[in-house]
């Protein structure tokens, strides 16, 4: 398996090029070269495989440069530090199913593909000889499971900056409790936006990058986006036999968690039917969906603020899929967005788009009249995230195909929100409990550029 880029301009790599790629070279984002599909026969073998077994069946025919026990060892190590045996286990509660997926290290859906990149680039870098100085700025969930990624690997240095004061109580604790030597905390007197900028002017000086190694973890790296099929797979396999099909709902903010839900829905021989993107009031993606427009807009902080974005970095992989593998007219595509900040679609291109997408977007009032109503009529309490993904489902429900709704974070992660919505605290997991008492550790600096560098410059591996 080779991949290419979004806008053409790179010849075919392998996979572990792909991955240490990150973003392509050319400026697009990375796609296998052709899409595996699954048959009859191969899906009735994958029944009844456990998380880390289907894991291991689905990334194999993606990846075709680690040798598979090798490749049976990243994977069977990135899923154990989850706590729950099934990994990613599917409730019915009420008319829909929810997926599972926080039960990771830092209770969120990101560590079932940050727990694998760690790994793997751990693996890549031993095998290479060569080191890493991870970088990333953070509103609050991306910075912890990146941390938790990669924690005590021999051979990476992450550094995470995240504003001062401005990400939730628990966010910092799950962050700055992480004191292993190879963990830089940094927390910025500014926004998350200050941080961001300076992550990019980083980048963007290339021999202080190429000096330092420097690597990301953001969500275009293929690997994640591939990690994330599995659960899609997973969840989809317990729901049907041949020719019955399932709904997904996915809290939706970059378009890569429903990215790899449309990848799953390639590879699975007709047993995905629609994929609800549902968005809070950041609603670009759920107006690209319902009126064929894609054109940035202001974003408004919510209840669900991993999903307060307003330009989807996964996007531009849909769209080479949406102009038929077309990478000449996705590059220009992009290039225009750059230019004027929209872009539009014809009539064909719209049907085409709803065949797959239903959309919703739902309000913060709707969010927590959501998590309300679904915890009186079924106990079970919903974090805004999941919430807006449940409120999006229950407006597409379809009594003769099941709805899995993706639950991409514990509730405790935003206990206000719940405390706000039903009047009591969620229950704190074992591993929240005395976080604030624990050792902790993280650098206070200005949000200047400068002071940054010098303080990689000091630290880095
Ligand atoms: C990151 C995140 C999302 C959004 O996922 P995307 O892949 O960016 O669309 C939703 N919910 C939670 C809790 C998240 O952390």
């Amino acid at each position: 398996m080779r991949y290419i880029s979004t806008r053409g301009g790179i010849a075919p790599i392998p996979f572990k090029k792909a991955v240490m790629m990150g973003l392509a070279t050319d400026g697009g984002l990375l796609l296998p070269q052709t899409m595996p599909r699954v048959d009859e026969p191969m899906l009735a073998s994958w029944r009844g495989m456990t998380f880390p077994e289907l894991s291991h069946a689905v990334l194999s025919l993606f990846i075709d440069d680690i040798p598979r026990q090798d490749l049976k060892e990243l994977i069977d190590r990135s899923y154990a530090s989850f706590s729950h045996p099934e990994v990613t286990p599917l409730v019915k509660k009420g008319e829909v199913y929810i997926l599972e997926l926080f039960h990771g290290p830092t209770l969120a859906f990101k560590d079932v593909a940050l727990q694998f990149l760690g790994n793997v680039f751990d693996y890549l870098l031993k095998e290479s000889g060569e080191k890493m100085n991870i970088l990333g700025a953070t509103s609050g969930d991306t910075g912890s499971a990146a941390i938790y990624g990669v924690r005590g690997k021999e051979r990476i240095n992450i550094f995470i900056i995240h504003p001062h004061k401005r990400v939730s109580a628990i966010q910092e604790l799950q962050m700055t409790t992480v004191t292993d030597a190879n963990v830089f905390n940094v927390a910025i007197r500014g926004t998350f936006d200050d941080g961001q900028a300076i992550v990019k002017t980083l980048f963007n000086d290339i021999p202080f990058k190429q000096k330092y190694h420097l690597g990301a973890v953001n969500s275009i790296n293929w690997a994640r986006i591939l990690a994330q099929v599995v659960y899609y797979v997973h969840a989809a396999l317990k729901l049907t036999g041949e020719g019955q099909k399932v709904d997904f709902s996915v809290p939706t903010g970059n378009f890569g968690d429903i990215f790899a839900g449309f990848l799953a829905r390639k590879l699975l021989p007709g047993r995905i039917r629609n994929l609800v993107l549902a968005t809070n009031e950041n609603d670009l993606l759920t107006r690209f969906v319902a009126k064929g427009e894609y054109s940035l807009g202001k974003v408004v902080q919510t209840s669900s603020p991993s999903m307060d974005i307003q330009v989807a970095s996964n996007f531009e992989r849909y769209l080479y899929f949406l102009y038929d593998e077309d990478a000449e007219r996705t590059s220009d595509a992009m290039a225009l967005f750059a230019r004027t900040g929209s872009l539009g679609f014809s009539e064909a291109e719209q049907e085409k788009i709803r065949a797959t997408f239903l959309s919703e977007t739902v309000s913060r009032e709707k969010t927590l009249a959501t998590i309300r109503d679904f915890f009186q009529r079924t106990s079970y309490v919903l974090d805004p995230h999941t919430a807006v993904g449940v409120g999006a489902a229950l407006a597409h429900l379809d009594p003769s195909v099941p709805m899995v709704c993706l639950a991409t974070a514990h509730p405790a992660k935003f206990g206000d929100a719940v405390q706000e919505a039903i009047g009591r605290p969620p229950d704190m997991p074992e591993s929240f409990r005395g976080l604030e008492n624990r050792e902790s550790r993280c650098r206070v600096l200005d949000a200047d550029g400068a002071q940054i560098k010098a303080f990689i410059e000091n630290n880095a591996i």
